[in-house]
């Protein structure tokens, strides 16, 4: 699939799974600590969550806008992260995207193209690791080893600066339905390496999909779109 369903994916999973931890958070609000750390919402979110007067709503506004952008751009990034492992997709050039849509004439163009060609290093030069040290495209970093790992990592510099592990684990969630998708696909993924290189599918042979399939470009993006409007109409009842 292309980047661009991998990222309409992750939003729609992080929308859904956020939508899903307030609803669960509001009927059990006492959890054991490891639970309550990777599901505690932040407090943006949380404050809302009271059903606020208007007054107060005003005033929380700007947490929750906050919030719910940082939601969104970890659903961006977690659901195109494992691709990564490939030099030539989305996220792995992501610095030259970036650049090219601030797009500005001139000189300051001119700069803002070379900052942004300077910054692609680091995720080109993470795509060189995973290349070389880990089984290159769909190896390691499309197993739910380093989908842990690297979610333990966004959980654990989330909880430094917000006091919260739940940008991790929206992380995870973005990350966990990338390689869900990738399932459907022909190839498959090895989940389980670096301890069993059995390859994972969710359909019978026959069925599966090029893994460039337009077809199922298309059909998984309306389906996601749907999920997010449902999951925005539902974040919003539980909000407001
Ligand atoms: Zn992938």
């Amino acid at each position: 699939m292309n980047g661009r369903t991998h990222t309409i994916t992750g939003v729609a999973s992080v929308l859904g799974a956020t939508c899903a931890t307030l609803q669960f958070r509001h009927n059990i609000s006492e959890l054991p600590a490891p639970l309550s750390n990777i599901l505690t919402p932040p407090s943006g979110l949380t404050l809302s969550l009271d059903k606020m007067t208007f007054v107060a709503a005003q005033v929380e506004l700007p947490a929750l806008s906050l919030t719910l952008l940082g939601l969104l751009l970890l659903g961006v990034v977690g659901g195109q992260f494992p691709d990564i492992d490939q030099p030539t997709s989305t996220i792995a050039n992501s610095g030259r995207a970036v650049g090219r849509m601030m797009h500005q004439h001139g000189l300051l163009g001119f700069l803002v193209k070379v900052l942004f060609w300077i910054i692609n290093f680091i995720p080109q030069t993470m795509a060189w690791i995973a290349n070389n040290f880990f089984g290159g495209h769909r190896g390691v970093v499309h197993s739910l080893l380093a989908m842990l790992v690297v979610s333990g990592l966004v959980g654990t510099a989330t909880w430094f600066l917000f006091g919260t592990a739940f940008y991790g684990t929206m992380f995870g969630v973005a990350y966990l339905t990338h390689l869900v998708a990738d399932m459907f696909t022909r190839s498959g993924i090895k989940l389980l390496l670096p301890f069993s290189d059995h390859s994972f599918h969710l359909l019978p042979p026959g069925i599966r999909f090029k893994a460039d399939s337009e077809w199922q470009n298309g059909l998984v993006q309306t389906l996601a779109m749907v999920a997010i409007v449902v999951s925005a109409w539902g974040l919003v009842t539980l909000l407001i």
